[in-house]
């Protein structure tokens, strides 16, 4: 296995997983996956085998233990350093997943991965969207993942107050002994890191060599020898920059055995590189030349880096101090070829922290953009909902208006009509009384004689009415008379007209007949007035009525003529015997009651 920088990443990721591993099930699938979780960093080689026994039974595995499954073989790809198929892998997880915390533990193996493959820009975007997971996933030691990746990523790409502040996140959240020792070293890291980037006038306080020791007890107390001898550089560093040369030396070489036990280059050959220069400015110069060698021997994983940098600059320096020109020429070339790629690897992680974060910066007014215009499209669409409601409401207060006032219409007319109605019959029979009946034959002569059309007038007069008054009462003789009305009304057309016109006097205009017909109708009521059964007064007589007949053609199209003639012929009538129908003829014109 190629070890590189990135191990200590992901061994920071395996040791807060480790921590929130549920016990084994009784489920064999289920327990392999357990200990392959817990396996991944101390025993990659038996991990390995877990993992592919794991893959044998992938049949029987549930949605989320195939998920599982999928990110412990993207960390194995990264752990064995084919970081490109690692992210492929870990990303595809990342987009594919509905658990937050599948996708969050995704997106931190992909941003350390992306690390490692030096792409910060990547790594960043990746990152944003990782930490965006945060709020969604309850548990702070798998919140660690996310915290563990935004601290190892900003310390590479220098952005030191980042990678502290993530640190502390973890320190302030987790509960795991082992996430502390890890983030309790990257702090103090960052913030050691932090203090030499700063600005001369910029008070940033290095961290003290006690705050170290803590850490390295802490770290001491678990066996992680890997982050003790972090520590321990770093406690070295810290020394020497106070002055403490003679503290720094005996550090590092008294660790220098466990230092080396790491495997881990990049740690080894800072650590020669810083003795390289402790020794030089000792004055032992075979010490500093060995010790420099010592770390050049690990160049190729110390690339881009200050420690090369400083070891280039140490062999150059002693090459000076003894006097040989060329080789101090050729080491200073080495030196400054060295610094310039470092120089140009700060600038460029720099860059690709203000490109992201202006990408970031361009995407929050985006997003924030879209928010206000989203604001105002839903208040517009108040204001349009509002309007619209208050249409409706004017509306239907429009259409309650109109309701109100078509009903006034409406009832003002009927009443209007029940008047006009009421003054044009007569109360006690409910036939059309003498005035309307008079008005209504007027027009229908006046039309008939312009349509050249023929109209017979039928005027009656009951028989000796007073005598039934006398006997039986005005009750009676009320009676009496609407019984004649309906029985009338049941003989006529439609088309004809009944009037009283008289106290009991009817008369019926005939539009369209002649004197024959109006005979036949007088006769029909005269026969109707016989038939009325007087039983339900409790009296018992007959009742009679005298009938006249005019028609146009004898009398003429003048109203008062007409009915002059239909009553002539009616005392006619009267004096032939009453109880029958006579006709006007010319004789009777003239003629006047008895
Ligand atoms: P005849 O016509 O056959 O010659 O005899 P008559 O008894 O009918 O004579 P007359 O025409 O003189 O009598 C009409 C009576 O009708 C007089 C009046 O008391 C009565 N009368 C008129 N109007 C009403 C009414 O509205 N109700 C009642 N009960 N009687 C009325
Ligand atoms: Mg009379
Ligand atoms: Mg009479």
């Amino acid at each position: 296995m190629k070890v590189t920088g990135i191990a200590l990443a992901l061994a920071i990721a395996a040791a807060s997983a480790a921590a929130v591993v549920p016990p084994s099930s009784a489920e064999p699938l289920q327990a392999l996956l357990d200990r392959a979780e817990a396996l991944r960093s101390s025993d990659p080689r038996e991990f390995s085998a877990t993992l592919r026994q794991v893959e044998a039974l992938t049949a029987s595995a549930t949605a989320d233990q195939l998920e599982q499954l999928q990110y412990l073989r993207a960390y194995e790809l990264a752990y064995s350093g084919r970081f490109d198929d690692a992210i492929v892998q870990a990303r595809t997880l990342f987009e594919a997943s509905d658990d937050p915390g599948i996708r969050l533990r995704a997106g931190a193996l992909a941003v350390n991965s992306l690390a490692a493959t030096r792409d910060f820009a990547e790594g960043l975007r990746q990152l944003d969207r990782t930490l965006e997971l945060v709020e969604r996933v309850p548990d702070p030691e798998l919140r660690s993942h996310a915290w563990f990746a935004a601290s190892a990523l900003y310390t590479q790409i220098g952005q030191f107050a980042l990678a502290s502040h993530y640190a502390d996140r973890v320190l302030v959240a987790s509960r795991d002994p082992r996430s502390h020792c890890f983030a309790g070293q990257q702090k103090l890291e960052a913030e050691y890191q932090n203090f030499l980037a700063s600005e001369p006038d910029v008070v940033i306080r290095p961290p003290s060599p006690a705050e170290i020791e803590e850490t390295i007890a802490a770290c001491d107390a678990l066996g992680e020898t890997i982050v003790t001898s972090f520590s321990r550089s770093l406690l070295a560093r810290v020394h020497e920059q106070q002055g403490g040369r003679a503290e720094a030396m005996a550090i590092l070489e008294d660790n220098l055995a466990a230092i080396e036990g790491t495997r881990y280059p990049r740690l080894i050959g800072e650590v020669h590189s810083l003795l390289a220069r402790l020794y030089f400015e000792n004055g032992d110069d075979a010490r500093a030349t060995q010790h420099a060698r010592e770390a050049l021997a690990r160049s190729s994983e110390m690339a881009f880096s200050l420690p090369l940098v400083q070891a280039h600059e140490t062999l150059y320096r002693v090459a000076e101090r003894r006097g040989d020109f060329a080789a101090a020429f050729d080491h200073y070339r080495r030196y400054a070829q060295a610094d310039k790629a470092y120089l140009d690897a700060v600038k460029a992680r720099e860059l690709a922290f203000q490109a992201v974060r202006q990408e970031t910066e361009e995407k929050n007014r985006t997003i924030q953009r879209l928010d206000d215009q989203n604001r105002l499209l839903q208040l517009e669409q108040k204001v349009a909902q509002q309007a619209a409601r208050n249409t409706q409401l004017l509306v239907a207060l429009l259409l309650v208006l109109l309701t109100v006032i078509v009903y006034w219409a409406w009832k003002t007319k009927r009443t209007q009509m029940v008047f006009r109605r009421m003054a044009e019959l007569d109360a006690l029979t409910r036939s059309s009384n003498r005035h309307h009946f008079t008005r209504s034959a007027e027009l229908t002569l006046d039309r008939c004689q312009r349509d050249g059309e023929a109209v017979a007038m039928v005027m009656f007069d009951l028989d000796e009415f007073k005598s039934i008054n006398d006997r039986f009462g005005h009750g009676v003789g009320d009676w009496v008379l609407r019984q004649v009305a309906d029985a009338c009304r049941g003989c006529i057309r439609r088309a004809d007209l009944l009037g009283r016109i008289g106290g009991e006097e009817f008369a019926v205009l005939l539009p369209g007949a002649t004197a024959a017909e109006g005979i036949v109708l007088a006769e029909k009521c005269r026969e109707a007035l016989h038939r009325i059964d007087t039983q339900s007064t409790g009296r018992d007589f007959r009742i009679s009525g005298s009938f006249g007949v005019a028609d146009t053609l004898r009398a003429g199209f003048d109203f008062n003529k007409l009915l002059a003639s239909a009553d002539a012929a009616m005392y006619a009538a009267k004096r032939g015997g009453r109880d029958r129908v006579a006709v006007f003829t010319p004789d009777l014109d003239g003629m006047s009651p008895p």
